[in-house]
Formats: structure tokens, C-alpha cells, sequence
């Protein structure tokens, strides 16, 4: 065990604010923040703005809004790398002082004339202890000690090493004077405490790097656990096509939070054959031996089908108070008409088919507002030469039966099937797609005791109409 493991768990989640926070990004806070809970140990955010040209308040922003929609708070206010840069340059001349780090005042041309044909174009170590021209621009270079390699234990992946030739006298400080990332982030996560760098695995290769920092900085060493990558369905990187794109966008499509966190945590972790999990569960299962080793593929249908499974285990009262206050502030008020127990009624009635809450969305409002348009195809498979003659029936007995029970009316459309001698479905089919469009649907008797009868009858009378 490392030093780091006996003391209370400190993690953190550190995104660079070049862009909104992206699914793999927002797996790794997921894991983070489970880590921490599940360990009773603290979480926290650190944003890595040292990139001054590509970083954007307005992604600092939209990333705190995406975690604070799944409920992700850090358990101390937000560190902004940029405001510690004077600790940073304090700990880089303590490095100089030391003679642990030097400057080097070799341009670019002259590394890549001196290193001849080699792969890596490794630095030399030249100024190490050329005599110095002060008046040339120097960039600040680690001084590599004498290792034949750096090995660490990696929580997921188990023992990683990395051989010494791999690595030369990297540089931890521009020639603008600006320190770079790796050293940056050791200072940073020494000063926070941090005992569990848990990140993605495309960090494997500055790992090293920053194990050499920490014990030149004297500081304890943490573990470290790299996630693997969200894979798209061929296999490689995720693309754009595939769903690489923003937590917030996955809201906007009407994705439920929790639904989203339970399928990102079930990508690439595991607890036996169990899929849905509460946030509870998940706090009390979460391990790190559980996270695969290998890239996890993202499957939309899946994530589809547990989204669905959210949406069925919400009232349809908190799926509308969700709508208004997350998704669709004017949800209620465009169905005029409507009551809360109506709405309500309507919702239950689609969220058992819907996989998204924007598919439910625009379910409710067709059934509200009629149908944009009817399906060809379903118009081309129920609506027969005899159908009209059929619907003009249906109409007369929904005239007489205008202010009967929904359960009469039932009844005498089932009769009028009968002395019609067809089957009820040859009545309900022709219904449906005159109430939405579509013969794919909730039951005919149910969405016509929502939108009662006069209704059913104007739209049927639309449908028959139809030219
Ligand atoms: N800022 C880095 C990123 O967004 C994370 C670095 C780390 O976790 O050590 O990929």
C-alpha cells in the first residue's frame, strides 16, 4: 500500500474549460465523485485554465451547470489553477535553487540537429551544464535523475512501467515563463491533498513525468487509476457521430440525470449482471477493481432502453415538474385546456412507450394539438376503401354516446365492430392515426377519455375527409 491509501481519501475532478464537458469527461467525474463517497472521503473540482488562449468562462460555466444537474457538488469550493500561478513559479525557482530543474537555452533546431535520426527527439541535457548566455530566451527543464525506470501500481490497470530512455529533460516552464501542465498539476495536487488521481487513460504517458515531480518536490506520491476510453461502435475513439458530445446536450435531448449517470457508471464498471442501480447502490458497490481494463463501447439503444426505465419509475407529476423547470418551461401552457390531472393522465399514458423525455414531449402535444400529419404508411395499411363508410358509424355513435361514460362508449363501439362485422381493430387502428397520426400508440379508449369525444370526432372527420 502507498502512503497515499492510509490516509482519508481526497480526489479530484480537473477539466480543462476548452469546451463543454464531454461524456468521457464526465464518466471520469462520475467516477471521482463515487470513489470519494463511496470511501467517505472528499471530492473536488479543479479547473485547468493555464491554457489562457482556448480556455472559455463560458465552459467553466456550462461544465458547473452539467454537474450540478446530475448533483456532482465538490465538497470544497472549485480551485482555479490560473489564481495559484504564483505558487507555481514560488515552487519552480525552489526546483531551480535546488539544481533539481535548470535552464536551457537551446532553440529547437539546434535539439533536433543534435539528436540525428533517433525517433524521440530527446533533449541532450546539454545546459545542464553548458556555461549559460543570460540574454537568450530559456525555457526551465526537469533534470531527469539517474533512474533506469518509473513504475506504478495503477488501480484499474496494475503495474505500469516506463523506461527511463522513454523520457529526457522535459520541460516545466515556457519561455514566456509560464509553467507547464505536468508541473502545474503536481503542485496542485499536492497543495489539495490529493490521494487518488483518477482520470482518463490518455494521462498514462504524464504519469511518469509527474511521479518524477512529486518526489523531486519531496512530495508523497499519490495512486493513480486511468479509466479506460468510451469507444464508438466500430471500436475506435468516440466520434461525434457516435454520441461524443456534451452532458448538457444529453439533458437537452431529454435524457433524465439519473438515467444518464447510470448507464455512463455501467460503461466500463460493473457489479455482476445488475443494470439499474440508485445513486445509493452505486455509492455502495463502487470499486475500482470493478472498472474494466478495456475500452467500453457507448450504445444509444441501451442508453435509450434505461433512460426509459427512469421515465416509467417517475410519477408523471415529477416527470412534468422536471419538463417545466429543466426542459420546457412552456410545456404546461401549451396545453390549454388541460388540467394537472389531464397532463398527467397523458403523460402516464406515453411515458410507458417514450424513450426520451423530448419524445414524450412531443407525444403529449400531438395527442393536445392533433396530428402535424398522418403516417403513409399506416394511412396505406388501415385506411381501406370501406374505412370511411366505417368512421361515418363511428362518429354517429360517439355523437350519441357524447356525454356517456368512457366504459359505454367502449361498449357501443365495440358493438357497432360487431354489427359492421370487422374487428375492433379495424375501428381502434383508423382512430389512433386520426387522434396522432400514427397507429403506434397508447390505447385508443384511453387517449379518447383524455381528449373526450367531440374532439375524436372532429379529428376522425379530418381523417375521413382526407382526399
Ligand atoms: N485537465 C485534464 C483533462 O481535462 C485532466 C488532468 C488530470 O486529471 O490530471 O484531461
Amino acid at each position: 500500500m502507498g502512503l497515499g491509501s492510509s490516509s482519508p481519501v481526497r480526489v479530484r475532478f480537473a477539466p480543462s474549460p476548452t469546451g463543454h464537458l464531454h461524456i468521457g469527461s464526465f464518466r471520469t467525474a462520475l467516477f471521482n465523485w463515487l470513489f470519494a463517497r463511496h470511501n467517505n472521503g472528499t471530492f473536488l473540482v479543479r479547473i485547468e485554465d493555464t491554457d489562457l488562449e482556448r480556455s472559455k468562462q463560458e465552459y467553466v460555466e456550462s461544465i458547473t451547470q452539467a454537474l450540478e444537474w446530475v448533483n456532482l457538488h465538490p465538497d470544497e469550493p472549485a480551485v482555479v489553477q490560473s489564481e495559484r500561478i504564483k505558487e507555481h513559479e514560488r515552487i519552480l525557482q525552489e526546483l531551480l535553487a535546488q539544481g533539481k530543474a535548470y535552464k536551457c537555452f537551446c532553440t529547437q533546431e539546434e535539439i533536433v540537429a543534435r539528436a540525428g535520426d533517433s525517433a524521440f527527439i530527446s533533449y541532450d541535457g546539454l545546459c545542464r551544464t553548458a556555461d549559460q548566455d543570460t540574454q537568450k530566451p530559456y525555457v526551465i527543464r526537469f533534470k531527469l535523475p539517474n533512474i533506469t525506470e518509473v513504475s506504478f501500481d495503477d488501480l484499474i490497470r496494475g503495474t505500469i512501467t516506463f523506461a527511463a530512455d522513454q523520457l529526457d529533460d522535459f520541460i516545466i516552464a515556457r519561455s514566456d515563463g509560464r509553467p507547464m501542465y505536468n508541473f502545474v498539476v503536481v503542485v496542485d495536487d499536492h497543495a489539495m491533498g490529493i490521494t487518488d488521481v483518477i482520470r482518463g487513460e490518455d494521462h498514462i504517458s504524464n504519469t511518469p513525468k509527474q511521479i518524477l515531480l512529486y518526489q523531486a518536490c519531496g512530495y508523497t506520491v499519490p495512486n493513480f487509476a486511468h479509466i479506460p476510453l468510451i469507444l464508438g461502435p466500430s471500436g475506435d475513439r468516440l466520434s461525434k457521430r457516435d454520441g461524443a458530445t456534451s452532458a448538457l446536450a444529453y439533458k437537452k435531448m431529454g435524457y433524465l440525470p439519473d438515467a444518464l449517470v447510470n448507464y455512463l457508471v455501467r460503461l466500463g464498471w460493473s457489479h455482476g449482471d445488475q443494470e439499474i442501480f440508485t445513486r445509493e447502490q452505486l455509492i455502495e458497490f463502487f470499486t475500482l477493481d470493478s472498472v474494466g481494463k478495456k475500452g467500453s463501447i457507448f450504445d444509444i439503444d441501451k442508453l435509450n432502453w434505461m433512460n426509459g426505465v427512469y421515465m416509467r419509475e417517475r410519477s408523471a407529476q415529477e416527470l412534468v415538474s422536471y419538463i417545466t423547470t429543466e426542459l420546457d418551461a412552456d410545456f404546461v401552457a401549451a396545453l390549454l385546456g388541460w388540467d394537472a390531472a389531464q397532463i398527467e393522465r397523458v403523460v402516464d399514458l406515453f411515458k410507458e412507450r417514450a424513450h426520451t423525455l423530448v419524445e414524450l414531449i412531443e407525444a403529449v402535444k400531438r395527442l393536445h394539438d392533433g396530428p402535424p400529419h398522418y403516417e403513409q404508411a399506416d394511412l396505406d395499411k388501415w385506411i381501406e376503401p370501406e374505412t370511411k363508410e366505417h368512421i361515418s358509424e363511428l362518429i354517429e355513435v360517439l355523437q350519441v354516446h357524447e356525454n356517456s361514460s368512457i366504459d359505454v362508449l367502449q361498449d357501443a363501439i365495440k358493438a357497432l365492430a360487431k354489427k359492421l362485422g370487422i374487428k375492433l381493430v379495424k375501428l381502434a387502428q383508423p382512430t389512433r392515426i386520426a387522434l396522432i397520426g400514427s397507429s403506434a400508440g397508447p390505447g385508443v379508449f384511453d387517449m379518447l377519455a383524455v381528449i373526450g369525444a367531440s374532439q375524436t370526432m372532429a379529428r376522425l372527420s379530418r381523417l375521413r375527409d382526407l382526399k
